[in-house]
């Protein structure tokens, strides 16, 4: 396919590939329950709980009281590489479970269901995708973290949503050109920040898509006083209405430390348990993704974060099912996009201390 052809090709997915979100359904007899054998397990097999911010509170809660972690996909894989425990159980999504692996070789990582992806992830098929690359020897090529393993092998640099502007920028100051995938929206928003020079894959998340611009200006005609924090996963008529724009980590800084007790929010509902627990006391209004133009395929949460459940979790536990493979080639060549973002992000953290 020639780079025309591959930039103004669609990668977002059909209707049909999108599984619908099914939350587990239990009452709160068999949620102690499965909670009380979860965590004879865990301890019983010396493994902890990875949670996605998008996972379901009760998931959540679990990790958070059995001694392991909530946050957004890096620092999940950080927290794994550095946490003691033999086993890690990831409840997110298949690229993080391969992150963690990748970053982990020697642990074991089991994952409620296999199944669980990501729409970023599936709109970039590798062997497409490295034929792209190949055509442009003269590119640096930038991947988000919403990806294969296979994808992150391929490329230069892996980043997130909270460091890809740094990074871009980074990149731009030093003349390089750059290929981008596979979110869109991202892209389009990080080119805006940094005038870099960019060739955009054309994959969107099936959430964040989902926002509507139109929509949110009549939310906001109603709650003048709100604060709009949105994710730049986001279609650009929604970012150009927010008063921040960041991760999933920033958006819940943002609510805790903004001098404002309303908050609109633009990205997956599942980080509302969070941010509750952080800002009690703020009020937090969902974002629009129904009104006129409304498709609402996910209704701002994610199908694939849904898979994840108590019910699932208690079984890999007692199977060791589930357990999350990747190449040893692969995985050594994908660890080398990853570091360079480890590094990169330490290396900053390290001159803004100097600086204070
Ligand atoms: S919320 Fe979007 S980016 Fe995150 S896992 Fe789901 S589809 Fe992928």
């Amino acid at each position: 396919m020639t780079t025309d052809a591959i930039l103004n090709r669609s990668y977002s997915l059909e209707k049909e590939q999108i599984p619908p979100t099914v939350v587990e359904q239990i009452d709160d007899a068999e949620r102690a329950a499965l909670t009380e054998k979860i965590k004879a397990q865990l301890k019983q097999q010396n493994a902890v709980i990875v949670a996605h911010y998008y996972t379901e509170p009760e998931l959540q809660i679990l990790a958070d009281e059995s001694g392991g972690y909530v946050s957004d996909s890096l620092d999940m894989a950080r927290f794994g590489k550095e946490s003691d425990a033999e086993t890690l159980i990831v409840c997110g999504v298949k690229f993080m479970g391969e992150t963690a692996k990748i970053l982990s070789p020697e642990k074991r990582i089991l994952m409620p269901d296999l199944d669980a992806n990501c729409s970023l992830d599936l709109g970039c098929p590798t062997d497409e995708f490295s034929d792209f690359c190949d055509t442009h020897p003269d590119h640096v090529v930038v991947v988000y973290a919403n990806t294969s393993a296979a994808v992150k092998a391929r490329a230069d640099w892996m980043v997130t949503s909270g460091s890809a502007v740094d990074v871009i920028k980074h990149l731009a100051a030093e003349g390089k050109k750059i290929i981008w995938a596979p979110d869109k929206y991202l892209g389009d928003y990080v080119q805006k920040e940094t005038g870099a020079d960019m060739l955009i894959w054309q994959g969107a998340c099936i959430v964040h898509e989902e926002f509507k611009g139109q929509e949110l200006e009549t939310l906001r005609a109603h709650h003048p006083d709100a604060k709009v924090l949105v994710h730049p996963e986001s279609p650009a008529s929604v970012i150009e209405q927010a008063d921040m724009v960041g991760s999933t980590t920033g958006i819940i800084k943002a609510v805790v430390e903004m001098d404002a007790t309303k908050f609109i929010i633009a990205t997956d509902t599942g980080i509302f348990h969070k941010i509750k627990e952080a800002a009690p006391d703020k009020i937090l209004i969902e974002a629009p993704t129904a009104g006129k133009s409304a498709t609402c395929i996910s209704c701002a949460h994610c199908p694939w974060m849904a898979m994840n459940s108590l019910r699932k979790l208690l079984r890999v536990l007692e199977t060791g099912d589930n357990k999350v493979l990747v190449d040893a080639d692969i995985a050594q060549r994908a660890t080398g996009s990853i570091q360079r973002l480890l590094d990169f992000t330490r290396d900053q953290a390290s001159k803004l201390a100097g600086d204070a």
